[in-house]
């Protein structure tokens, strides 16, 4: 039996003006000539701006969303989105810094991360930021920090539930894991923060990322409400903040689908009213990065070369893994698949060459898509990476090999 080949689901979030895929109403080139070099990501104000909006309308009225930033730290983004979302979830004091300098309300900024230096706690304890704690020991250190500057820090305890999902994507509950407090340990924690100066908001329940399985974060949301309103009959104080994860997904590899949010809205449906009885003054929060900013953002490099090795077409750009680590396979992926990939200034011819698009490092891992149909390319064109507003720049190696920094752009 001949299987269908999977292919990419189609990209159709950028409009096509005369053969040059367009950004936020700019041509490609042109904003190529805006940004002054490439490689760039560029990122689109209104697509993001239409995700929050299309999520809202399709989730229950109650929902808050929260945006996690380390998907896409960029200031700009991060200032877009603070006008959009209900919070904002840092990962590190630099990440604060920028949540703050947007103006949004410091009770509506959460740090999560099992790291947390002192440094860190006295900035968010001083900020008035409210603190997902991750361990026995880091609830002493916000304690004892807290009291040198005579503040009370308000506090949620991050979980680290005691049900595993399986087709979650990236799994980062269940079992052990170095994020949050076992949820069978979560009662004594409970105990302890009542005991201390610290004012207690709620919950941080977090199960897992990059799920595009609508099944899977049903059943995650039943068991994370039921964990999380059974935490709460021990909590020292009312819960505020009833966070539930994000792990909302998008399609990054053929084959893959984007996620269906009907069923998981009519869950929330089912589940918001037991919260509303139990906990009155619990705001339900999900809180997502790479679902908001993800589908938004494209990586574009130009090609310097092309040649032909042993029958093999190579674009050779001066784009690669330095600045995209995650479209080069090396994210995390086990096994490595292509990015959605086309050649920018050429979307109107066909796809009819076979190449692999590589970058400038010398090392077999730099490899941008392989073996891809696309339109026959030559030096001078731009190719594009197609959802790459998440953990791009960021997430990336930009100190190997010396090239230079990528530039970013909202647009
Ligand atoms: C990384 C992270 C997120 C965002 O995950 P996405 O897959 O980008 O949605 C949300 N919450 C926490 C605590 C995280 O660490």
């Amino acid at each position: 039996m001949n299987a269908p080949r999977p292919v990419h689901a189609p990209m159709t979030q950028f409009p096509v003006v005369d053969g040059c895929l367009s950004i936020g109403g700019v041509p490609l080139p042109v904003l190529a000539a805006r940004v002054g070099r490439t490689p760039f990501y560029a990122y689109d104000r209104v697509l993001i701006a239409a995700r929050v909006a299309e999520l809202r309308a399709a989730l229950p009225a109650g929902i808050e969303l929260h945006y996690a930033m380390k998907a896409n730290p960029m200031p700009a983004v991060v200032q877009l989105l603070a006008g959009h979302v209900d919070g904002l979830d840092v990962a590190s004091a630099g990440e604060l810094q920028v949540a703050l300098d947007t103006g949004i309300d410091a009770r509506e900024i959460s740090f999560a991360g099992p790291g947390k230096r002192d440094a860190e706690l006295r900035a968010a304890i001083a900020a008035g930021i409210t603190i997902n704690l991750e361990s026995f020991g880091e609830t002493e250190r916000v304690a004892r920090i807290g009291d040198e500057l005579g503040l009370h820090p308000s506090v949620a305890v991050r979980v680290n539930p005691d049900f595993e999902l399986k087709a979650a994507g990236m799994k980062m509950g269940g079992g052990a894991k170095p994020f949050g407090v076992d949820a069978e340990l979560v009662p004594e924690l409970l105990a302890r923060i009542g005991s201390l100066d610290l004012r207690f908001r709620g919950f941080h329940l977090f199960w897992g990322s990059q799920s595009l399985r609508a099944e899977t974060i049903v059943d995650a949301h039943r068991q994370t409400f039921a964990l999380g309103l059974r935490l709460a009959d021990a909590a020292p104080a009312p819960v505020e903040l009833f966070n539930i994860g994000g792990g909302f997904g998008i399609p990054y590899f053929p084959g893959e689908t984007r996620l269906d949010l009907a069923p998981i809205a009519d869950n929330l449906e089912t589940l918001l009213p037991q919260l509303a009885a139990r906990q009155p003054q619990a705001r339900p929060v999900i809180e997502l990065g790479r679902y908001l900013v993800g589908e938004a953002g494209i990586y574009v490099c130009e090609v310097l070369d092309r040649k032909v090795s042993r029958g093999q077409v190579y674009l050779v750009t001066d784009g690669g893994l330095h600045h995209h680590l995650a479209a080069s396979g090396n994210f995390g992926q086990v096994i490595r698949k292509n990015y959605p990939v086309a050649i920018g200034t050429r979307m109107d011819s066909p796809a009819t060459e076979t190449a692999s698009v590589v970058g400038p490092l010398c090392t077999p891992l730099d490899l941008l898509g392989e073996r891809m149909a696309l339109a026959v390319a030559e030096p001078g064109d731009l190719v594009v990476v197609f959802q790459s507003g998440a953990y791009g720049r960021s997430a990336s190696p930009a100190g190997f090999l010396s090239h230079p920094a990528c530039a970013e752009v909202l647009v």
